[in-house]
C-alpha cells in the first residue's frame, strides 16, 4: 500500500477548524505564521492547513505541505465568486482548468503564460477530481444536504437545489466586487465559471512538484456588487459544513479503494 500524506488546504481558518476536528492523533507546528495541524483521518496520515488568502500566500503554504510534510496528494477547499450567469450562492464547482487571470507578461509572452512553464493553464487531476465529484454528489443530495444545513440557513441564503459545476476557475490577487471587472474577465476568458484568489497559484507548484490535486470551491458570492451577504454567517453555516462534509467523504472514498 502507498503511504499516503493527504494534504487539506482551506481557504477559511473556519473550514480548517471543521476539518481538523475529523483528525486523531492531532499534533501541530507553526511555519511562516501559518498553523499546520496533522494526524490521521480513517487511518490515514494528513494535514490540514489554512492556506491563507491571494496567489503568494497559497504558493507558499502548499510548497511547505510539499517539502516540510511530504504530502502525496492535496485537496484544497474555499469559497468563489460565481462569473458564469448559471451559478448561484450555495453551488459547488470543481476546477478542472485553473487559470491566473492576472498573469500578463505580453509581449514577452502569451496572455496568462506562466514564464518558464509556457502554460496558460493548469490542469487538475483525475483521479482527485473524480474523487471529489462523488464526494460533492453526495453531500448535495437532498437529504443529506438537509442534515449538513439547517433550514434557516438555507432560506437566509436562498439555497434551493444547488449544482455541482465543473470547469474553468481564474485565480488572482483581486476581490471581483463589481459588474464591470466581472464583466471584463468574461469577455478576456469566457469559459471562466468562479474567480477566487489561490486555486491556479496552488495547481501551478502542485504542477512543478508533480502532485496530484482537485479544488472544490463553494459559490459564496456573485462578484459584483450585488452580492451583500452575510460573509461570516455563510461561511459558519454553508461552506465550513459543506467543505467538512465533502472532506469526509473522500476519506471514505479511499477507504474503499485500499
Ligand atoms: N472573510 C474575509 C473575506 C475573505 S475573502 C473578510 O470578510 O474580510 C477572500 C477569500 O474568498 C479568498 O479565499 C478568495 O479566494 C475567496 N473569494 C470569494 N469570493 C471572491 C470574489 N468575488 N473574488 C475573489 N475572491 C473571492
Amino acid at each position: 500500500m502507498k503511504n499516503r500524506v493527504i494534504g487539506i488546504m482551506g481557504a477559511m481558518p473556519e473550514e480548517i477548524d471543521g476539518v481538523a476536528n475529523l483528525l486523531s492523533e492531532s499534533t501541530h507546528k507553526i511555519l511562516g505564521k501559518r498553523k499546520f495541524i496533522s494526524g490521521k483521518l480513517n487511518g490515514i496520515d494528513t494535514v490540514v492547513v489554512f492556506s491563507r488568502w491571494g496567489k503568494t500566500a497559497a504558493a507558499a503554504t502548499v510548497a511547505t505541505l510539499i517539502s516540510e510534510y511530504k504530502i502525496t496528494e492535496l485537496f484544497f477547499t474555499g469559497v468563489a465568486g460565481a462569473i458564469h450567469p448559471d451559478l448561484k450562492i450555495g453551488d459547488i464547482v470543481i476546477g478542472t482548468k485553473l487559470i491566473q487571470h492576472d498573469m500578463d507578461a505580453r509581449p514577452l509572452m502569451a496572455q496568462y503564460e506562466i514564464p518558464l512553464i509556457g502554460k496558460t493553464f493548469f490542469q487538475a487531476d483525475e483521479l482527485q477530481t473524480s474523487m471529489a465529484e462523488k464526494a460533492v454528489n453526495k453531500v448535495l443530495e437532498n437529504k443529506v444536504l438537509h442534515e449538513i444545513i439547517s433550514d434557516e440557513s438555507l432560506k437566509e441564503f436562498n439555497i434551493k437545489n444547488p449544482k455541482l459545476h465543473i470547469g474553468t476557475i481564474a485565480s488572482g490577487d483581486q476581490f471581483f466586487a463589481n459588474e464591470s471587472r466581472k464583466h471584463d474577465l468574461i469577455l478576456r476568458i469566457p469559459s471562466v465559471l468562479c474567480v477566487e484568489m489561490e486555486g491556479a497559484a496552488v495547481a501551478q507548484v502542485c504542477y512543478e512538484y508533480d502532485l496530484p490535486f482537485a479544488i472544490i470551491r463553494t459559490i459564496s458570492d456573485t462578484a459584483d456588487e450585488s452580492s451583500h451577504i452575510d460573509f461570516p454567517s455563510f461561511i459558519n453555516e454553508v461552506s465550513s459544513k459543506y467543505s467538512t462534509a465533502i472532506i469526509k467523504n473522500i476519506f471514505d472514498l479511499y477507504r474503499k479503494t485500499e
